[in-house]
C-alpha cells in the first residue's frame, strides 16, 4: 500500500534498530522473543498496523496442534517416514518451547491445557486413514491413541462420527493471554510500534529504511512475520503464501463435557470446549473456496450456517446454546503445506517466517528459533528452509 503526502505522519522522524520486524502476531513477538535472547543487546522493533493480535493470531482457534496440516499417513506419502517424523517432532518441539519459555508453571494464567486434541472421522474412508496413521505413528514412538464411536461418544459428546485418533500431547491455549503474556517478556530494548503501516521499505546506504505512516525504522535487517498479509508486502511470497480466510463462532457456555479439542473432516473443520465452558466451532472454508480467499475479514451466511448446522448434528449437549460471537481471520497457506523461513534471494537483509497454514500457535515459536539461527549463519532444516523454491 501507498501512503499520499498529506497523510504521511512520519515529519521525518526516524528510529534506529538494529532489526525491523513487520507484523505484531504470534510470529513477530517469537521473533523478537529469540533474537533478544540470542544478543539481549539487539534493539529491535516489532511494526505493527493496528495493534498486537490483530491479524490471525488473535483471532484463531487457540489449538496448539502437532504436525496435523494433514493426516499422517498423507505426510508420510509426501515427504516419506524420515521427513514425516522430522516434521511431527519439529511441532512438538513448538510446544514444549512455548512451555519452557513462555507458559513456564503458569499455565492457568493462559487458559493452558495439555489435555491432547482429536481427529475424527465421519466415513470410513477418513476412519481407514486415521487407522494407518495411528500405526505409523505407534511404530515412530508418537503418543496416539485410536478411538471407536462409543468412544468418542462419551469422551466428547460427539455424535455420528466412525471413529479417530487421539494425539495425546497436544494442547490448548488463550491466544492473546499467550500473546500478551510473550509481549511481557520482551526486554527494554524491543520497540513495540503499534497503529504503524509500513508502506515500503527503501535501502539506504547499508541499511533498510522501512517507511511507515508515523514513524520510519532505520535497520539492517528487516523481517517479514506477516503471513496471509506477505503478498500485499513483496512479489516474492505471491507464488508462495496464499492469504485464506478462516471463519469461526462461540457459544456461550455450558456445563463441560469434553476431554478435549477436536478437528474432523480432513483437519478441514474444528470445535473444542474452553476451560470456561463455551464451544468454539470453525471450518468450513472448502464451502466456499473462492470467497475464502484473499484478505476480507467478513463472515459470509453460508458457512456460518454450515458451523450452525455441524453444532446440531454432532454435538447434543450444546443444541441451546446461543452463538455469541462470529468472526473471521486470514491466515497463509504456503504452496507445499509447510512454513517459510528464509531470506529472499536477491537480499538477504530481507528475512521472513511465514506461511503457517492455519496452525501457527503449533509451528510458528519454533520457526521464529529457526529464523534467528538462519541470522546467525546456523544450518536450518531443510523442509523449511525457503531455499526449497530455489
Ligand atoms: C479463524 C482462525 C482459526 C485458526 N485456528 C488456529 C488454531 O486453532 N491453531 C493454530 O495453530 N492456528 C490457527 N490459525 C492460524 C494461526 O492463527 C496463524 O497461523 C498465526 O496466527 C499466524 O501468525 P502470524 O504472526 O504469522 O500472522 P498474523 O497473526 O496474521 O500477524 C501478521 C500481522 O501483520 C500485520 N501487518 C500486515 N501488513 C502490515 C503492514 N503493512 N504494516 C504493519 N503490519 C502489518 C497484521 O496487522 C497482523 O497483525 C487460525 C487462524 C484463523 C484465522
Amino acid at each position: 500500500m501507498s501512503v499520499s503526502y498529506w497523510n504521511d505522519q512520519s515529519k521525518g522522524q526516524n528510529l534506529n534498530v538494529d532489526i525491523a520486524i513487520i507484523g505484531g502476531g504470534i510470529s513477530g513477538l517469537s521473533c523478537a522473543y529469540w533474537l533478544q535472547k540470542e544478543d539481549p543487546s539487539l534493539r529491535i522493533a516489532i511494526i505493527e498496523k493496528y495493534e498486537i493480535g490483530a491479524g490471525a493470531s488473535g483471532r484463531n482457534a487457540g489449538f496448539v496442534t502437532c504436525g496435523s496440516v494433514e493426516h499422517f499417513n498423507r505426510l508420510v506419502g509426501k515427504h516419506g517416514p524420515e521427513e514425516a517424523l522430522e516434521i511431527w517432532r519439529f511441532s512438538e518441539k513448538n510446544l514444549e518451547l512455548l512451555q519452557q519459555e513462555i507458559i513456564q508453571g503458569d499455565a492457568d494464567d493462559y487458559l493452558f491445557e495439555q489435555r491432547g486434541s482429536f481427529s475424527l472421522a465421519s466415513t470410513e474412508t477418513e476412519f481407514n486413514e486415521l487407522k494407518e496413521s495411528t500405526k505409523l505413528m505407534s511404530a515412530m514412538k508418537i503418543n496416539v491413541e485410536e478411538l471407536g464411536q462409543k468412544d468418542i461418544e462419551t469422551r466428547l459428546g460427539a455424535a455420528k462420527f466412525v471413529g479417530g485418533i487421539k494425539y495425546c500431547d497436544d494442547a490448548s491455549v488463550h491466544p492473546m493471554l499467550l500473546l500478551r503474556g510473550m509481549k511481557k517478556k520482551l526486554g527494554k530494548n524491543v520497540f513495540v510500534l503499534e497503529q504503524h503501516e509500513v508502506h515500503s521499505i527503501q535501502t539506504k546506504a547499508e541499511n533498510k529504511l522501512v517507511l511507515t505512516n508515523k514513524t520510519n525504522i532505520e535497520a539492517s535487517m528487516v523481517v517479514y512475520a506477516t503471513n496471509g498479509y506477505s503478498p500485499l508486502l513483496h512479489d516474492y511470497f505471491s507464488t508462495k503464501v496464499f492469504p485464506t480466510r478462516a471463519q469461526i463462532m462461540v457459544t456461550e457456555p455450558v456445563p463441560r463435557f469434553m476431554e478435549g479439542p477436536c478437528y474432523a473432516n480432513f483437519v478441514l473443520d474444528y470445535f473444542r470446549q474452553l476451560p470456561t465452558g463455551e464451544m468454539i466451532i470453525g471450518g468450513f472454508r472448502q464451502l466456499q473456496k473462492d470467497v475464502e480467499k484473499g484478505y476480507s475479514d467478513e463472515t459470509s451466511d453460508v458457512i456460518q450456517k454450515a458451523l450452525e448446522h455441524f453444532l446440531l448434528e454432532h454435538i447434543p449437549a450444546i443444541r441451546n446454546a446461543k452463538v455469541t460471537h462470529r468472526w473471521s481471520g486470514i491466515m497463509g497457506f504456503s504452496v507445499d503445506g509447510q512454513p517459510l523461513v528464509g531470506s529472499l534471494p536477491e537480499d538477504p537483509q530481507l528475512l521472513f517466517a511465514c506461511g503457517y497454514t492455519g496452525h501457527g500457535l503449533g509451528l510458528a515459536f519454533h520457526s521464529a528459533k529457526v529464523l534467528t539461527d538462519c541470522i546467525f549463519g546456523r544450518n536450518i532444516p531443510k523442509f523449511i528452509s525457503a531455499k526449497r523454491f530455489t
